[in-house]
């Protein structure tokens, strides 16, 4: 046996079976076996041994590189993740090399960052080869990421790839960054349109949108619109004229135009029977004991109509403070909603995601100390959560009620069950990757795809 190599916390290793020359694995002797950050994966058969072919961007934080990999499958076994989620994982059997050396190690393949390392070495992986030196790091020297980028491919576009249009504000949001990425390494031609930069011409005969400098889009197979509440009127306007010129609509404008009225999107939940809050509405001011008393009296919620980010919402602990809250924001002829306080939910909520019909992620949100909304933008802390039966119903039925084929659903926990706060057309997508390990992004292109397939 060759003497044993030091390593530190994390360092550049290769698979050369598998065609990647350099990638940087997380060191962590505290996991059992090593794992790749892999997507795509299929297996296969071929002369009686299982296979499996799987997709890698062997470069951290860089989801434009991509490599394409085969590797002999020795097992498959249910894996419990660091978010405690059970998942089947394929098993395969490849060389690696660290330094000098190269052995053949296991290798689990998961849909999974795990830390933001495309690898984690794992005990078994190095057991009589290293010594672990857990205050170093890179200790078989460093590569350059640009160097390395080189013995990769470049994603590039699928001759079947769709045109895809990002409709939003800001690029560099992580929630806009995640989409583009998510389309790229799927092979579509994506393209970033600033909402506000947008012209229309709305003639029947010829509908068109153009583009800063005069160009003309078409030919958009779809468009994901990501509107910011502020330019909720001009955003729609934009996404209903590409409809109107065939392009698919991830959200259709209705939808989110409708999702953008607190008011009118509980309206329309009461009527299809989803649960929610007791919730008053009122115009004039001599009706404010009356609403007061609807609702259940104090402790109660005041909310902005217009509000997002919890910026809109107060709790009023007593009649009187209600009163005076309700009559304040009137004299300023600002609409708003009175509800019912659920105090059992203790600052907590569940944002469940949906797409196209399913929940794929939630989330429970937690208020930070002494405050009872639970917005990530006030404080609050995100953690994952294991929502019911009756939950995953409920967040289902509220994007169908609404129309949203994307959508936040707010759900609190009372005591008279489930009640649905509120739904957002263009939730985040920072907090639910992050807590569930999933690539929402990705599952929203596949909603386009599979939209556009059918029309
Ligand atoms: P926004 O659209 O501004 O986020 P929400 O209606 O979602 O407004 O309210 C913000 C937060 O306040 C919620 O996430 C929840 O934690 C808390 N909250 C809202 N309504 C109630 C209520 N009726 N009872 C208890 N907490 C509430």
């Amino acid at each position: 046996m060759s003497k044993k190599i030091v390593i530190g916390k994390e360092e550049w290793c290769g698979l050369p079976e598998l065609g990647l020359p350099a990638i940087k694995a997380r060191v962590d002797s505290g996991a059992k076996t090593s794992s790749l950050h892999a997507f795509n994966i299929h297996p296969f058969e071929e002369d009686g041994n299982k296979y499996v072919h799987f997709d890698i961007h062997p470069i951290q934080d860089n989801r434009k590189v991509i490599q394409s990999c085969r590797g002999l499958v020795v097992d498959q076994r249910n894996i419990k993740s660091s978010s405690g989620e059970k998942e089947k994982r394929h098993v395969i059997r490849t060389p690696i090399s660290l330094g000098d050396e190269t052995w053949e190690i296991e290798v689990t393949l998961t849909n999974r960052d795990s830390m933001g390392y495309r690898m984690l070495l794992g005990r078994e992986a190095m057991k009589e080869r290293v010594l672990i030196d857990p205050d170093a790091s890179l200790c078989l020297g460093s590569i350059n990421e640009k160097d390395i980028e080189k013995h990769y491919n470049k994603v590039g576009t699928k001759k079947d790839g769709l045109k895809i249009v990002l409709l939003a504000s800001n690029p560099e949001l992580y929630s806009n960054k995640r989409i583009m990425e998510a389309g790229e390494e799927r092979g579509h031609e994506m393209r970033f349109i600033n909402i506000s930069q947008c012209y229309m011409n709305i003639s029947s005969s010829n509908p068109e949108v153009h583009y800063r400098g005069g160009e003309l889009l078409d030919g958009v197979d779809a468009v994901i619109p990501r509107i910011k509440p502020s330019m909720t009127f001009y955003g729609c306007a934009v996404a209903r004229q590409f409809q109107s010129v065939g392009s698919f609509c991830l959200n259709d404008s209705v939808s989110v135009s409708r999702s953008r009225d607190k008011l009118r999107s509980l309206q329309l939940l009461s009527t299809k029977g989803i649960p929610m809050p007791t919730t008053g509405f009122a115009n004039s001011p001599v009706d404010t004991a009356d609403i007061i008393k609807m609702v259940g009296g104090a402790p109660l919620v005041v909310k902005l109509l217009e509000g997002t980010q919890g910026k809109g919402v107060v709790l009023a602990e007593t009649n009187k403070a209600a009163e005076s809250v309700i009559n304040a924001f009137k004299s300023l002829q600002a609409n708003i909603l009175v509800q019912e306080f659920i105090k059992e939910a203790d600052g907590k909520d569940i944002r469940c995601f949906v797409v196209d019909g399913k929940v794929v992620g939630s989330i429970q949100r937690q208020a930070a100390e002494g405050e009872f909304r639970a917005n990530l933008h006030l404080g609050g802390t995100a953690s994952s959560v294991k929502i019911t039966a009756e939950e995953r119903k409920i967040a289902i039925n509220a994007a169908k009620a609404m129309g949203l084929k994307v959508a936040g659903v707010d759900i609190i926990r009372s005591k008279g069950g489930p009640k649905v706060l509120e739904i957002n057309s263009s939730p985040g997508l920072e907090g639910i990757e992050d807590v569930t390990e999933k690539d929402v992004a990705g599952l929203m292109i596949e909603s386009v795809e599979k939209a556009v397939r059918k029309k």
